[in-house]
């Protein structure tokens, strides 16, 4: 494991807001929100507050308002469902270049000779889905 997807690892241990995140513009602030609450147990009322953003500022031009909506909107793009399924696509498709990288009995039959290289193109299939 690399040192950046460890650190993400490890913060998705931590049990950050579980769901999908979106991002809402209220008066002053880009909120980011989720429909669950603690350990997964959905909102009863509302939404569950993860992250607040800038909507505006003293440099209140056009270029910092698209920057601060587009940061809200990576927040929320980057909830643990999306990370957390985006390392798995990493692993997988890291197997499969493994894999790759030293049968040859897949490499003579483009990959479809053992039960790991079929995977392997399932993996990457997905990833390009
Ligand atoms: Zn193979």
């Amino acid at each position: 494991m690399s040192q950046h997807t460890e650190a993400i690892r490890e913060a998705l241990k931590a049990g950050p807001t579980r769901g999908e995140w979106r991002a809402s513009g209220g008066f002053n602030e880009w909120t980011v929100s989720s429909d669950h609450s603690v350990a997964g147990k959905p909102c009863i009322s509302g939404r569950q507050y993860v992250a607040s953003c800038f909507r505006v500022s003293k440099k209140d031009t056009p270029e910092y308002a698209a920057m601060f909506k587009a940061n809200a909107e990576y927040i929320a793009a980057c909830n643990p469902v999306n990370v957390a399924a985006l390392l798995a696509e990493r692993d997988a498709l890291l197997e499969a270049l493994q894999h790759m990288q030293w049968c040859s009995a897949c490499a003579e039959g483009l990959w479809g000779d053992c039960d790991e290289g079929r995977t392997a193109l399932a993996a990457i299939a997905k990833a390009q889905a």
